[in-house]
């Protein structure tokens, strides 16, 4: 154990201090840069961690390193999170901390967030867990005039339910329409929805961590039947919770988020954004491939356009087509010609 920590801690520590360079540029990127960005966010999954069951803390060591505990829970289990000091953000548990109202962010307009913002969804620690695996029932988006916000995974009353990332509970009460609901604010600046609960095991202040038990599925609220209702939101803003992760695995999709503000919309499906970012993806590919295949050959003395169709494997008249030349013009010494 004392090796593994080690190496975490190493790795750890760099990790922090990498981000600590890099937030000022990358916490907020501009337009020009989401290229990059992109090319710097693979969309690697991160499995989940172990299942916590319904836990308690004990207890809260040290480590040696400034940016990580230990935490140990009465089920003689225990895992590394990030020290007080650093998963404590004040920019983040401190801004819009309303504890009585299930949106904290009312007086936030979309229009006022930047056009895209990249939100790191773990730290090296990789606390993720999915909140609930299942089969989804409704998605994200409009549904019979109204706005779903969130998507629905069928469950049986009863079942647990999980905290997705690490955080602090901002709310947890019955809410009208959500029936008995839990809000967790992450480190990231996100938060996390679970409604219609049956049961809630954690209250407002509480420090959860990913894959902990926070209460148990139910039908409580505007709902037909047992199920999950489920949102992400940034800022009080909505987006498809399968942006980030895969329902069908239970994995996250990649460690770090490109959120831009169109997908504060129901109609920004991330499905359809999938679709269209294979259909470019495959587009780019194909230029690539093109781009790569192009050959030039620089005229050499006895060249002749006959000999190089046959020495590149192509035809007189193609060799004029692609150079712009007669299958009469006279080649010079050191003329560069496509071939290919
Ligand atoms: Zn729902």
């Amino acid at each position: 154990m004392n090796k593994k920590l080690l190496i975490l801690s190493i790795l750890f520590t760099f990790t922090l201090s990498v981000h600590a360079q890099e937030s000022d540029t990358t916490k907020v990127a501009t337009v020009d840069s989401l290229r990059t960005v992109e090319l710097d966010t693979p969309a690697v999954p991160v499995h989940p961690v172990r299942t916590l069951g319904k836990v308690a803390v004990i207890d809260t060591l040290p480590t040696g390193n400034d940016a990580l505990s230990i935490v140990l829970f009465n089920d003689n289990t225990w895992r590394y999170i990030l020290a007080e000091d650093y998963k404590n953000d004040p920019e983040v548990f401190n801004d819009h901390w309303n504890t009585s109202a299930s949106h904290a962010y009312g007086d936030v307009d979309v229009n006022s967030l930047p056009e895209s913002t990249v939100i790191r969804l773990v730290d090296s620690l990789e606390s993720y867990h999915y909140p609930y695996m299942g089969r989804i029932t409704s998605r994200y988006g409009p549904r019979r005039g109204r706005a779903h916000q969130g998507l629905d995974i069928g469950l049986k009353t009863g079942d647990p339910i999980y905290a997705t990332f690490d955080g602090k509970v901002r709310f947890s009460k019955a809410a009208g329409d959500y029936g008995n609901l839990i809000v967790i604010r992450h480190n990231n600046g996100l938060e996390t929805y679970y409604a219609h609960l049956s049961q809630r095991d954690v209250e407002v202040g509480d420090w959860v961590v990913a894959g902990q038990q926070i209460g148990l599925g139910g039908s409580t609220g505007r709902s037909t039947g047992p199920h999950l209702h489920f949102e992400v939101r940034y800022r009080g803003q909505s987006f498809d919770p399968e942006r980030i992760i895969d329902f069908t695995t239970g994995d996250l999709r990649r460690p770090e988020l490109l959120l831009r503000r169109r997908h504060f919309s129901i109609y920004a499906k991330y499905e359809q954004d999938f679709t269209d970012e294979e259909e470019v993806a495959k587009q780019e590919e194909a230029e690539r491939k093109a781009a790569a295949a192009v050959q030039y050959h620089t005229v050499r003395s006895g060249d002749t356009l006959g000999a190089l169709a046959r020495k590149y494997g192509t035809s007189v008249s193609r060799l004029c087509q692609l150079n712009g030349i007669k299958s009469t013009s006279i080649l010079r010494i050191g003329q560069r010609l496509r071939v290919k």
